[in-house]
């Protein structure tokens, strides 16, 4: 019996994964949900000698019940091969009594490889399963790092077409370089006048255009998302949470069956999400600590209930965490309200009339297993260069906030549980800031960072952690931009028109 999928918001039912995976997000706006979330069929014990990628399948088959064997470990194998830079794939680093699983070791340095480079091998194995005949064109909206790994993974994928949406001057120079410069005839990248939370809205509306999807098929195009809400992003997200534990028994750091914290830097509520789907899987976590920077809607949320997207945005140097709708909370509230998709719809059209709702206490009981924290930039920064001090290892500034978060929560809490604090970027992708916090000077004694280019700042960060240089930066130090596209938010949808030719 295949595991089935289902909207949050009830339209849509009986949805195979590969459907699933291949629509992206459902027709009544809602996202796909198993109808149950299953239990690990291999013991943690045995888990702790596998490698990543047998754990990616132990973990993927229990949710992709309609992909065989056979193509569920090509695309694993296709995914975690030597665009990775370590063996390991996901490492875990000791330092400070933390425990840091470091999620960049992929073609774009952050996190967003874990799933990303997965995704288009299980979308075209989705596509053929499905017969369908039609390209499939992804949009996605980034606030960085979603772009280019997204970019990464599909440029050249056959029978793929993949637009990329970011806020012009909301990402950083790096990530903007990173994008500008993707090779790949079937890869767009689009500046849109608008900040993440436009990007995303417009490409949501975009997906709700029935008139519009109706003219593309006539062209021969088929919409599908790469952001994270795609189940097909998420689950292989799960993954990591499991090897982590794994690493740690085998390590013996932890005992078998010893209930470890994780904190993770939460932006759109994926990672974190992914987390928790290990833990109903029967992982040994307890607490979820979500970690946000100075846009603590989340924050706010679980401390108080209530989701109110309106207020300022703020635009910090952790900005793949700016983000005031966090689209992968809405299958947290539908668990949470018992996997009722009325109660789950009425929220979420709440939240886009009014900008906010309130779950009820049940509700709120329900998620008593997340923790809430939120930090400044100066607590990150003073986070990154006290852990740099004391043990000379190197943070970038979302692991920051979460490392941050996590040194508020003991203190409050005194919570001495084992925790591994999520590491979702390298901190040569966000170097200006990492080098800020960790104070330059020139040993010449009269530039000040700002007189130095992205690329100084990368060599100067070098010298100073002895952090060697990923690959994927020296790549593009002497690429050309290839990209110059810019929109204004309300012609989005023109621009994906004129972009598929
Ligand atoms: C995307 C991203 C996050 C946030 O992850 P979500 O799954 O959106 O919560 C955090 N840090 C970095 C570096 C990211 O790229």
């Amino acid at each position: 019996m295949d595991l089935m999928y289902q909207s949050t918001r009830g339209g849509e039912k009986n949805i195979t994964a590969s459907q699933a995976i291949l629509k992206g997000l459902a027709d009544d706006g809602g996202l796909f949900m198993p109808v149950e979330i299953p239990k690990l069929a291999v013991p943690v014990e045995k888990l702790a000698d596998m490698s990543y990628q047998d754990t990616a399948y132990e973990v993927m088959k229990l949710f992709f019940t309609d992909f065989t064997e056979e193509e569920l470990r090509s695309c694993i194998e296709r995914a975690y091969d030597s665009k990775f830079d370590t063996e390991e794939i996901a490492p875990l680093a000791k330092a400070d009594g933390m425990y840091f699983l470091e999620l960049y070791h992929g073609s774009t340095i952050a996190f967003k490889d874990m799933a990303l480079s997965i995704l288009p091998h299980l979308m075209t194995v989705s596509a053929k399963k499905n017969h369908a005949d039609k390209k499939i064109v992804i949009l996605t909206a980034t606030s960085g790092d979603t772009g280019k790994a997204a970019m990464a993974g599909f440029a050249d994928v056959e029978g793929t077409e993949i637009i990329v949406f970011y806020p012009k001057g909301g990402v950083s120079p790096m990530q903007e370089r990173q994008m500008r410069t993707q090779t790949g005839k079937n890869t767009h990248v689009v500046a849109i006048h608008g900040n993440f939370d436009d990007a995303q809205t417009g490409v949501k509306k975009i997906f709700g255009d029935k008139e519009f999807e109706k003219k593309l098929a006539e062209r021969g195009y088929q919409l599908s998302s790469a952001n994270s809400i795609n189940i097909g992003r998420l689950v292989p997200q799960v993954v990591y949470y499991v090897y982590a534990y794994a690493k740690l028994l085998k390590n013996e750091e932890i005992v078998p069956g010893e209930k470890i914290n994780v904190t993770v830097p939460t932006g759109n509520f994926g990672n974190i999400l992914a987390g928790y789907f290990a833990k109903q899987m029967g992982l040994p976590i307890d607490k979820l600590i979500c970690a946000s920077n100075e846009n603590k809607v989340l924050y706010d949320f679980f401390t108080t209930g209530t989701y109110d997207k309106n207020r300022e945005f703020i635009l910090t140097n952790s900005p793949s965490m700016d983000i005031l709708v966090s689209s992968n909370l809405e299958r947290l509230i539908y668990l949470s309200a018992g996997c009722d998709a009325e109660k789950t719809r009425a929220l979420m059209e709440e939240l886009s009339a009014d900008g906010k709702y309130t779950v009820t206490d049940e509700m709120r009981a329900k998620m008593a297993d997340f923790r809430g924290g939120y930090a400044t930039q100066e607590e990150d920064g003073a986070m990154i260069r006290k852990l740099f001090e004391d043990t000379g290892y190197v943070i970038d500034t979302h692991t920051g906030v979460a490392a941050a978060v996590y040194q508020k929560y003991v203190q409050e809490s005194k919570d001495q549980t084992k925790t591994v604090i999520v590491s979702t970027a390298s901190p040569y992708k966000f170097s200006r800031s990492v080098m800020e916090a960790l104070g330059y000077e020139d040993t010449a004694g009269s530039r000040t960072l700002d007189d130095l280019s992205e690329f100084e700042i990368v060599d100067e960060l070098s010298a100073k952690t002895g952090l060697p240089i990923p690959k994927a930066v020296e790549d593009i130090r002497f690429a050309v931009y290839l990209h110059d596209d810019e929109c204004d938010v309300d012609k989005m949808e023109e621009t994906v028109s004129g972009l598929l030719k």
